[in-house]
This record gives C-alpha cells, sequence and structure tokens, in this order.
C-alpha cells in the first residue's frame, strides 16, 4: 500500500490545506497529537501565533557586549564542556563564545545535548540575556545557539510549544507552512471597505508580518499582540463570529409578530399606580429599552442581566402588564418550584387587582387552571418547566419571561416561545458577566442591565476567617438567633458523591443543632424528595425555621428578607461566582447582613479568590475578577458550553474589538449579497450550518 507520508517525499507544493503528516519532520503519531491540538493542516499553522520575538536585529561582536541586557552575538564556540554538580540530575554547561577580538562566558542550565551537537570551533549565533557575574566579565545565561548562518540580522520569532513539540520543532513546521503563502495564498474575506476602515493589512500580509517581521517591525506591538497585523487576525475572528450572531438573530425575529400592544396614558397610569416604590434610574432605563422593544414589529429577543436583588422581577412585571392590559397573555418560567410559588406570591401582589394569574408546576395547575388558560381566562402563568409542557396551551401568549435562565437551556426557550406565535421574549439572569463576554455568548440576544441596586441596601459585611475561629463564629451566630434573626448554614456538595455531602451535613447539622438548642433548623439538600425540599423551604420562609443548613440547593432565587445571617462552611471549595450568588441570599431586607467564609487550608488562588469575595461587592466586578482568575470557559460553567473557540482574539483582552464587530456585523448583515461580500457572507453561513444544525427549526 502507498501509504501516503510514509515516504520521505512530501508532495509539492504545500498547500493550506495539506494535512500535516505531509510535512517534513511530521509521522502518523505527530499528526495525531497535532490534530487533538487542533492542528490539521498546513493552514492551521499560520494560526499559530509566535509567543515572542527574538530581536537579532543587531549582531556585536562577543567583546562588545558590555552591559546587562537581551544581546544577540556572533563568534566561535570554545570551551565547550559539561561540569558536574552535587545536586543530582542537575547539569550545567559552561563555554566562550570568542572571536579575534574578544571573549564572551556562557553558561547553559540543564541542555546537555549541547555536547552533542555543537563543538569548539563552530561558528554559532547566540541569543539571550547577559547577566553580570561575580567576576568582571559579563556572562550569558541560556542563550539559544544556532549555526553561524542562520537567522541574523533579522527579528525571530519564538513560538509557543504544541502538541508536546517544543519551540523549536513547531518553528520549523510553521517554516514550510509559510511557503503555502507564495503557492496558494490565503483567501481574502475581509472586504477592502473594513480593511481600510481600521487601516488593516490583507490576510496574507498580517500572516507574513507576524511569522517573518520585517527589519522596521515593531517589536513592541507585535510582543503585546496589539500591531495592526494581530488586529487583522482578531477583527477578523471576531466580526465572523458577530456575523454568525447576527444572522441567527435575524432569522429567529425575521417574521412580524402578529400582537400589538396597547402603550398609552391608560397604560402609564395603571403601571404607576401597581408601583410600590420608585423605579432606581437602571430600572427605568430597561423598561424603556423593553418597552421599545414590544412597540417594534419585530418580536423581542432581550436578555436582562441584573446583580441579585437589583431588582428584575418589577421590571418583568410592568412588561406583563402591558401585555394584559393589552389583552394579551403572559408567561413566566423559573427554574424551581419553590422560586416559581414565590413569584407567583409577588406578582399576585403587585398585579393581582389587574391581571388573573395562574400557577402551573408539577404540583399545581389541574385541568381546570388549563382550560381556563387555553381559553384566556388566565392572564399571566407563572411556573416551571410545567409550562412548556405537551398539553398545556395559551388563548395568546404575547409575553414570554424567562427567570435565572442559566438554568435553561436555548431548546426550552425555544419551547416556550412555541406555546404563542412569535411572542417577544425577555430573559433574565443574575450571573451577570462582563459585556463583552454577553455580547458573544449571548450575541443573539439583546442585552440590558440593571447595574444599580434599590436605594437603602446595606451592603453585606463580609468576613473571611479560617477554620480556627469556628466556634466564635457559631457563638455569634447564636446571639444573632437569640435577637431573632434567622440565619443559613451552607456546606459544600461535594462533586464526587452527593451522598457523602449529604452525610457530612448529617454530620454538621447534628453538631450545629446541638450547640444551637432552642432554635430550631432543618436541613436542605439535593437527595431530599422535591416534596420535602419545598416544606422545608416554606418553613423557612415563614419563619417557622430559623436555620437552614443547606448545600448549595438554596443557590437560585430564593428570597427570605428577615434571614441576615449566612455562614458559608469549607468556602475555599467555592467558585467566586458561586460565593456571591450565596452571599445573595442574605440583604434582603432592612436589618444589616452579615457574611462569613470559614474555610480550611487555601491555595495561592483560593486565597485571592476569597480576598475577592471580602472586598468585590456587586457582581460584575465579581464576573471581572473571576473571569481574570479562570477565563471565560469556566466562568460561563460546563452547563453553558456554547462558546465559541477563538484562535487568536480574546473576549476580554480585545473588547474594544468586540463591540466595533459587533456594531459592523449589525451594519453589514442587511448587505450580505452584496458581491464585495460574497465571500465573507458564504463563509458565515456554512459556519452557521456546521454550528447550529442542532437547533434548526427546533
Ligand atoms: P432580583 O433582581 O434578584 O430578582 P428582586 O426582583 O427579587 O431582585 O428584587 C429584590 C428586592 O428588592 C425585592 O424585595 C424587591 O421588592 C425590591 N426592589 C426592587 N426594586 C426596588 C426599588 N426600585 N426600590 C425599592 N425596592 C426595590
Ligand atoms: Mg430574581
Amino acid at each position: 500500500m502507498a501509504a501516503a507520508g510514509a515516504s520521505g517525499a512530501p508532495p509539492a507544493p504545500l498547500r493550506r490545506d495539506t494535512p500535516l503528516r505531509f510535512l517534513r519532520g511530521v509521522g502518523p503519531q505527530r499528526a495525531e497529537k497535532l490534530a487533538a491540538a487542533g492542528l490539521v493542516t498546513a493552514g492551521d499553522l499560520l494560526y499559530h501565533l509566535p509567543l515572542r520575538y527574538e530581536d537579532r536585529r543587531r549582531v556585536v561582536a562577543p567583546g562588545a557586549v558590555d552591559a546587562p541586557g537581551i544581546w544577540t552575538v556572533r563568534g566561535r564556540l570554545a570551551e565547550l564542556r559539561l561540569v558536574r554538580t552535587r545536586r543530582r540530575g542537575f547539569v550545567i554547561v559552561r563555554g566562550r563564545v570568542v572571536d579575534e577580538r574578544g571573549a564572551l562566558a556562557a553558561t547553559w542550565f540543564n541542555q546537555p545535548y549541547l555536547l552533542q551537537r555543537f563543538a569548539d570551533g563552530d561558528q554559532v549565533l547566540l541569543h539571550g540575556p547577559v547577566r553580570p557575574t561575580e567576576g568582571l566579565f559579563h556572562e550569558m545565561v541560556n542563550p539559544s545557539v544556532s549555526g553561524g548562518d542562520a537567522a541574523s540580522g533579522r527579528i525571530v520569532p519564538v513560538y509557543p510549544a504544541a502538541a508536546g513539540l517544543g519551540p523549536a520543532v513547531i518553528a520549523r513546521l510553521v517554516e514550510q507552512a509559510l511557503g503555502t503563502l507564495a503557492n496558494d495564498p490565503p483567501r481574502e474575506h475581509l472586504p477592502a471597505e473594513l480593511r481600510r476602515r481600521y487601516a488593516l493589512p490583507t490576510l496574507a500580509s498580517a500572516f507574513d508580518e507576524l511569522h517573518r517581521p520585517g527589519a522596521g517591525a515593531d517589536l513592541a506591538a507585535l510582543e503585546s499582540r496589539a500591531s495592526a497585523a494581530h488586529h487583522r487576525l482578531i477583527y477578523e475572528e471576531l466580526l465572523e463570529l458577530q456575523l454568525e450572531l447576527a444572522e441567527l438573530r435575524a432569522r429567529e425575529i425575521k417574521l412580524e409578530k402578529r400582537h400589538r400592544y396597547r402603550i398609552d396614558d391608560e397604560t402609564r397610569a395603571v403601571a404607576r399606580r401597581i408601583l410600590p416604590f420608585r423605579l432606581t434610574a437602571a430600572q427605568k432605563r430597561v423598561v424603556r429599552e423593553i418597552v421599545d422593544d414590544l412597540r417594534d414589529p419585530k418580536p423581542m429577543l432581550r436578555l436582562l442581566q441584573g446583580d441579585v436583588g437589583s431588582g428584575k422581577t418589577i421590571v418583568a412585571a410592568l412588561a406583563l402588564l402591558i401585555a394584559v392590559e393589552s389583552g394579551l397573555q403572559g408567561a413566566f418560567m423559573a427554574p424551581t418550584e419553590l422560586l416559581a410559588e414565590q413569584h407567583f406570591g409577588n406578582l399576585r401582589r403587585l398585579l393581582g387587582e389587574r391581571c388573573r394569574l395562574g400557577l402551573f408546576t408539577s404540583s399545581s395547575g389541574d385541568a381546570e387552571s388549563r382550560r381556563a388558560l387555553a381559553a384566556g381566562e388566565i392572564d399571566i402563568a407563572i411556573g416551571t418547566h410545567a409550562l412548556i409542557q405537551e398539553g398545556l396551551e395559551f388563548h395568546a401568549l404575547a409575553l414570554a419571561v424567562i427567570d435565572e435562565q442559566h438554568r435553561f437551556g436555548v431548546a426550552q426557550r425555544r419551547l416556550l416561545q412555541g406555546k404563542g406565535e412569535r411572542p417577544d421574549v425577555l430573559v433574565m439572569t443574575a450571573t451577570p458577566i462582563p459585556r463583552s463576554l454577553a455580547l458573544t455568548f449571548y450575541g443573539d440576544l439583546e442585552v440590558s442591565v440593571l447595574d444599580e441596586l434599590p436605594p437603602g441596601r446595606e451592603p453585606i459585611a463580609t468576613e473571611v476567617v479560617p477554620s480556627s475561629r469556628r466556634r466564635e463564629v457559631y457563638q455569634r451566630l447564636r446571639a444573632e438567633l437569640d435577637s431573632g434573626a434567622q440565619a443559613y448554614v451552607v456546606v459544600p456538595l461535594i462533586e464526587e458523591s452527593e451522598e457523602v455531602a449529604a452525610a457530612s451535613l448529617e454530620l454538621l447539622g447534628a453538631k450545629l443543632r446541638e450547640f444551637l438548642a432552642g432554635h430550631p433548623s432543618a436541613l436542605l439538600h439535593g437527595r431530599l424528595p422535591a416534596a420535602e425540599r419545598d416544606t422545608v423551604m416554606r418553613a423557612f420562609a415563614a419563619g417557622e425555621l430559623r436555620v437552614l443548613i443547606a448545600t448549595t440547593v438554596i443557590e437560585v432565587g430564593v428570597d427570605v428578607p428577615n434571614a441576615t445571617w449566612m455562614v458559608i462552611e469549607s468556602a475555599e471549595r467555592f467558585g467566586l461566582a458561586q460565593l456571591h450568588q450565596l452571599r445573595g441570599r442574605v440583604g434582603r431586607g432592612r436589618r444589616a447582613s452579615r457574611c462569613v467564609a470559614i474555610h480550611g487550608r487555601l491555595s495561592e488562588s483560593a486565597e485571592r479568590r476569597l480576598e475577592i469575595f471580602a472586598t468585590a461587592r456587586d457582581g460584575f466586578a465579581v464576573a471581572e475578577a473571576d473571569l481574570a482568575l479562570r477565563g471565560p470557559g469556566d466562568l460561563l460553567g460546563t452547563r453553558q458550553s456554547g462558546l465559541p473557540r477563538l484562535r487568536v482574539a480574546d473576549l476580554v483582552a480585545h473588547r474594544d474589538w468586540v463591540e466595533r464587530a459587533r456594531a459592523d456585523a449589525r451594519e453589514l448583515l442587511p448587505r450580505l449579497d452584496e458581491p464585495e461580500l460574497a465571500p465573507l457572507a458564504s463563509r458565515v453561513r456554512a459556519r452557521l450550518r456546521d454550528r447550529y444544525e442542532s437547533f434548526a427549526g427546533g
């Protein structure tokens, strides 16, 4: 069998789509490893950008090195030798580089192979740091060594290792891939108009500049990934992504909605009447944004981000009121039964006089309420997943609200949308993420932000204490309970096993109950049957239970204003965002609240996390810090793996380009059929087909 790539001769010339196994130095095993690292074709290698650059533009004689710094020196090797050390497994190679006029000492740590590759008398180019030594003379430490004829007088890229291959091997592969720039130049997708707008080079010259910077290159810009060539790749990547998202959105809201709202003075008067407090400026702004969407003939698709306690519910209530005042129906879906009931209670208090409400969960919503909903005798259906079950029908669903949307998937949103004819959709989340990330992750939604808390909130005093002070913490807790407070004690769920978590909860619970004797308490964890969980929560909300000892099941949305104390056990095990969500369960009433995080032994990153937790007050600050600590993938959690892999762009570092790309994408979208934009359009549509096929028609 003529096994491709088994023989030495690569098919020439190399093309962009040539598999890497046809490159010199790549066998089947390496090819497999490279593929696992996302490098499959020669074209992929072009996107494997240098990590840094060695400036070898100025090459000097060994004797000319007269100060510490980075130097490039040409000369002959002399006195190259292995120096034994006492430490096992630690080797030093020493030598000198000399010419007729001078010499410079060099030392390499743990690079014994240099002795195989080089010998005294070899002409070489050394590049690296020069340090002053104890003696009079300077010394080069761990310089890179190349043959004397190699790469001098230019800027040399240094690549990040990949697939277990070192920088030098990768450099040789990229070098080969660069041959495609002449043989098979990359297709230009970015229209000239956009390249001009931001003074960006063509794709081919960007690759050239990045991998083979000219003698006049701006090294600082290259190293900080801020060169025009970098921007070119970053912008293209982000623009394609934003076009994809814009196209997706356009498909979803393509058809005009059938329903129309009545928004006039009377509606406004009714809205004013039901408001129990003055809206914050942020709430007013968001209500305006939503009202504009409702007026628009296209269906609304909006995400409302707001920190815990920022007052999202009233915003949703006002939108629902508008629907009902217009003779239409609304739906409000929450992730848990408890939350659904809580919203039902709140909305009944707010809207009960104007609207007929129905609760639909696994335990409520009987045949009669279903009939009433289908007949239009219920105006707003509040509930859990029960709302999207088959058989549940609305009469005229115009507005669907989804609370804590990070608990739901796109599929569930679609199901709820399907209960009406192109209803308006408002999704809400209390897990705010930085805007640049939201524009990408939720790119097919409009984004509104509540960035202000209602007035009069006491900040939640947060303490981080070591477990050696646990007893003191619980003594203080007992005193608080004695004076009428309610409290949460949160214990981490040890991921391996709910059972272990439940057991450790039981153990802690037993001890705590003894210590807090006289204050009724209960345990709450995921292994309890749902009905039992609800009973416990209800008793806590009603004040019959004073202490809730729980795993993170209390994380979402629960609102018990009298609960003003929270102790978090083994706080080092929680992520930052989760700690913040948990803390949001207190600080909901008029009394000052406190959250005490008790921790065991801390890793460096856990220490950093808890430090931020103690000082960062709002969810956006927490999210920014979390993003810096963990990166976007982790921040958004495994549940939401929809974030695309970016090759060059970084949603945080390049947030300006995210904004530009988003604006440009929306401007370009209606013109995608123009010939200038055809290459871009076909690429975006092909990617859309790949990525979102699973949702099509859903
Ligand atoms: P979240 O955004 O976490 O869902 P909620 O809607 O539950 O927040 O609101 C938290 C609390 O703040 C509720 O008790 C609510 O009544 C109250 N609230 C909301 N907006 C205001 C406001 N403008 N002024 C005073 N209290 C408000
Ligand atoms: Mg809420």
